[in-house]
């Protein structure tokens, strides 16, 4: 085994790693965690410590650390197939097994799942099919998505700029063209503390119309939206806000992307965000749940609608032409294959459920009445809670002052890994979905612990 302070040295010198502060870590100012190990909702490292870890990697382990069910899964099919493409009608059975279990678990009226390896390629590929939709309609102008401030939709050219949060645009020149943003539904931060939710939603809508109005129906081809807002804060929408929105894309004729990169397959208690709010997608992003991220893999799921209109496309034009080399990779639809198994056969959707609602009420017992938790809000296995400088003025910390990952580095201290989100003071969690009530107990009392050092 390689010594701790080599692999340390190393990885400053050679590693580019994401979201990172590249000069500190260079220089050795930000700690390294070489993680070795994982079992159940805990995660090892090589210098001894084992960490809760309450936001599932990135929301993406759902059935826990450590499942030998998907290891084993995916050692056959290495042993077996390790490889072929997907083109031209070449599947394996473990991809056209997962294809027809992904089906019979999507929102009703979707039509096929095209297959890709994380959440960015496919949102990239969903906005490139509304494209190709419209140009097969004859509606070559209607081209231009929506996004919602705040979502967070990928790190590619387009996803990035789907992605409605200034880190991801900074320096980068983006949002592109054709990509456009409307408020987020993010009551908590109304803009005048005086509106009841339902006035709220209904400026959501407002801010929707206005913004189709003055762009024209007929340039937007889609409207992009997680069923719950996941990086940009863990925000649940207020009470009839997709039905709402819903209501205006349909009027519009624009297509409704859902988003389920993080709410699909069992997160919100659900076995899909959609079912939860109501929605009917014409297009379905999943991919972190899909495998548990025991292997990479994503999907864009087709409604019937958009399919129809696919399928004359390829007869008009021939081949679709849109592919990655590694589109529905054996291992990875193996182990997806097990992971939604597994998920049925222990039951986590259930559990998230049950176990995220007694989390979510003790969180909120625990930190709702502290001086400077302006809000602590969730569904099913999500939950977050926003710090405030004032509850009674509205007013914010500054947000040099870091008030979020001071939080977070106090709960790490105590053993429980949870995220600073990227944009103001939230602390965020989504654990796997296999979390124990007493689990949870130790999540909301260190946290507890965490507010009460920094605040
Ligand atoms: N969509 C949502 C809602 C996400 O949360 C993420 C990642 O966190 C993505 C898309 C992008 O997925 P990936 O990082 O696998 O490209």
């Amino acid at each position: 085994m390689l010594r701790n302070d080599l692999l340390d040295q190393w990885d400053r010198e050679n590693f580019f790693h994401p979201s990172t502060h590249l000069a500190q870590h260079a220089r050795g100012e930000t700690p390294n965690r070489i993680v070795s190990g994982g079992k159940g909702v805990f995660i090892e490292d090589r210098d001894g410590n084992r960490l809760l870890d309450a936001f599932a990697g990135l929301y993406c382990v759902n059935v826990g650390y450590g499942r030998p069910e998907i290891a084993e899964a995916i050692a056959e099919q290495a042993k077996e197939l390790a490889y072929y493409h997907a083109y031209v009608g070449h599947g394996t059975e473990a991809s056209i097994t997962l294809a027809k279990m992904v089906l019979e678990r999507a929102p009703q009226g979707m039509s096929k799942v095209y297959f890709g390896l994380g959440g960015s390629d496919a949102n990239e590929t969903n906005v490139k099919l509304t494209w190709y939709y419209n140009n097969i309609l004859g509606r070559p102008e209607k081209k231009k998505i929506i996004s919602r401030w705040r979502g967070y939709h990928g790190s590619g050219l387009v996803t990035g700029s789907l992605t409605g949060l200034e880190l991801f645009h900074k320096k980068f020149d983006l949002p592109l063209d054709r990509i456009l943003h409307t408020e987020a539904p993010y009551y908590f931060r109304r803009p005048d503390a005086a509106m009841s939710e339902a006035d709220f939603v209904a400026h959501c809508v407002a801010e929707l119309e206005a913004l189709i109005a003055r762009e024209g129906a007929d340039t937007i081809a889609a409207f992009i939206g997680e069923p719950v807002l996941g990086t940009g804060g863990i925000v649940p929408p207020p009470q009839g806000y997709w039905q709402a929105i819903q209501a205006v894309l349909e009027k519009h004729d624009i297509l409704l992307i859902a988003d389920e990169v993080v709410t699909g397959f069992g997160r919100l208690g659900t076995m899909m965000g959609s079912d939860h709010y109501g929605m009917k997608p014409d297009i379905v992003t999943i991919a972190k749940g899909l495998t548990s991220a025991y292997a990479p893999l994503s999907g864009s799921i087709i409604g019937d609608r958009v399919w129809t209109v696919l399928e004359q496309g390829t007869d008009e034009n021939g081949p679709i032409g849109h592919g990655w080399t590694y589109s529905a990779h054996p291992i990875g639809a193996a182990a997806g294959v097990a992971n939604l198994k597994l998920i049925d056969s222990l039951g986590l959707v259930e559990n998230a459920a049950e176990t995220g609602a007694y989390f979510n009420a003790a969180m909120s017992d625990a930190l709702a009445d502290h001086s400077h938790v302006g809000e602590v809000r969730g569904e099913g296995m999500l939950a977050a809670v926003e710090f405030m400088d004032d509850k009674d003025k509205r007013t914010f910390f500054d947000p040099s002052k870091k008030v979020g990952p001071a939080v977070s580095a106090a709960l790490l201290k105590r053993g429980v890994i949870a995220r600073a989100m990227p944009q103001g003071d939230i602390l965020g969690f989504a654990p796997p979905l296999c979390l124990t009530p007493a689990e949870a107990d130790e999540i909301v009392s260190k946290t507890a612990e965490a507010v009460a050092e920094v605040l």
